[in-house]
C-alpha cells in the first residue's frame, strides 16, 4: 500500500515522497476457497468442460478426457515443461526470492512468432498428477518464491485445480499468477475467482488481421478484450505489499512488434479507457523473428529502437503510468 507520510518536504516533486508502508502479508484468496468447500466443485466443473472440449475460446468439442487432442494437443493432465525459480520475470513478481514458475507444457494459441516456440509448438511435456503438481509448487514455495506462476495455463486448468487442494492441505500460502496469452474463455475464468489472485494475461493486438494472420484466431481482440475486463473485474489494479511483491491484482503484458503489427496505441487506449489507467504494463521490448516469423518477411526482423521508444512515447500519451520499468534500462543498452 502507497500512502503519502505525514510532514513530507513540501519542496519535493509529489513522486519522491510515496513509500511504502508495512501491511500485513495476505492470505491468498483460494485458502478461503478452499475451506469453504468450492474448490474441489470447481476442479469437478473444469473436468466437465474437457469433455467437450471449450475451456478456451477455440472451444475445439473434443473429448480430452477419453485421449481426443484439440488445437493444443494435450490430454486431460498436467503436461509440464519445467519448473522452478524466475529472476526474469516482472519485479513485483521476482522481489528477492523469485518467481516459482511452472511452465506448462503447449500452449491453446500458438501464435507463429512464440518466443518460447520450443515449448509452446515442439517440446511434449512430462506428464504430471495432481499430487505431483502439488509437490511441485510446495517445493518453489519451500525455495523461497513468492508466487506459483503458472505460464500458459489456459489449456489445463482443470489439471492446476486438481492439484491445488493437495497443495493447500500441505502448506502452501504464496500467490498464484494465471500468466496466460490473454486468450481466455469468461466461463473458465469463472472457475477461477477467488483462486488467482494474480493474473497476468498478453494483451497481444487488436487487430483482427493481425491476429488471423499470426495468432491463428481472427477472435483473439474480441476474446481477449473480454478476458482482461474479467481478470480485473476479479482483481483489480496491482497491490504490492511492503516488499514491493505483488499480492494481487493485474499485471499486462503487451510485446511490440515489428511495423507496429501489434496496434499498440489502440491496446493501451482500450487498457485506459476499459481497464484502469492505473494498469501495470510492460511493453516488452524482447521481439525477435522465433519460430515460423521467417515465412513472414514483415516479421523476419529484429525489432527497431526507434519503434520500442515510440511505444512509449505513446504510453505516455495515452495516460498510461505505471509502465514496467526493466524494457526501458533495456534501450540504454540497445546496439
Ligand atoms: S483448451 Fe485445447 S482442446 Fe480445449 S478448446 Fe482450447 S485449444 Fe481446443
Amino acid at each position: 500500500m502507497y500512502v503519502r507520510p505525514a510532514g513530507g518536504n513540501p519542496d519535493r516533486g509529489a513522486d519522491a515522497i510515496l513509500v511504502a508502508l508495512p501491511s500485513a502479508r495476505m492470505t491468498p484468496s483460494y485458502v478461503e476457497t478452499h475451506r469453504r468447500g468450492e474448490l474441489a466443485d470447481r476442479a469437478a466443473r473444469a473436468a466437465e468442460l474437457l469433455r467437450e472440449c471449450r475451456l478456451c475460446p477455440r472451444a475445439c468439442g473434443v473429448d480430452r478426457s477419453a485421449g481426443e487432442l484439440g488445437h493444443c494437443q494435450v490430454g486431460p493432465g498436467a503436461e509440464v515443461a519445467s519448473a522452478g525459480p524466475h529472476f526474469g520475470e516482472e519485479r513485483p513478481l521476482v522481489g528477492r526470492g523469485g518467481s516459482g514458475t511452472i511452465f506448462l507444457a503447449s500452449c491453446n494459441l500458438r501464435c507463429v512468432f512464440c518466443q518460447n516456440y520450443d515449448i509452446s509448438q515442439e517440446l511434449r511435456g512430462v506428464p504430471a498428477s495432481p499430487t505431483e503438481l502439488a509437490r511441485m509448487m510446495i517445493g518453489l514455495q519451500e525455495m523461497g518464491c513468492h508466487n506459483i506462476n503458472f505460464v500458459t495455463p489456459s489449456h489445463q486448468v482443470p489439471a492446476i485445480l486438481a492439484a491445488l487442494g493437495p497443495a493447500i492441505e500441505a502448506g502452501l500460502r504464496v500467490p498464484l499468477v494465471y500468466n496466460s496469452s490473454g486468450y481466455d474463455s469468461i466461463e473458465t475464468l469463472a472457475l477461477l475467482r477467488g483462486v488467482f489472485d494474480i493474473y497476468m494475461p498478453d494483451l497481444k493486438t487488436l487487430d483482427p488481421r493481425c491476429a488471423e494472420l499470426y495468432l491463428r484466431a481472427a477472435d483473439y481482440p474480441e476474446a481477449a478484450k473480454g478476458a482482461v475486463r474479467e481478470m480485473h473485474r476479479q482483481v483489480g489494479d496491482l497491490v504490492l505489499d511492503d516488499r514491493a511483491v505483488a499480492t494481487r491484482g493485474i499485471l499486462l503484458r503487451h510485446l511490440v512488434m515489428p511495423a507496429d503489427l501489434a496496434a499498440t496505441r489502440e491496446a493501451l487506449r482500450f487498457v485506459r479507457d476499459e481497464i484502469s489507467p492505473q494498469t501495470y504494463v510492460n511493453l516488452m521490448a524482447q521481439w525477435h523473428p522465433a519460430g515460423e516469423a521467417h515465412r513472414f518477411p514483415e516479421i523476419d526482423r529484429p525489432l527497431r529502437r526507434g519503434e520500442y521508444e515510440r511505444a512509449v512515447e505513446t504510453a505516455a500519451a495515452e495516460g498510461i503510468c505505471r509502465l514496467d520499468e526493466r524494457p526501458a534500462k533495456l534501450m540504454l543498452v540497445w546496439r
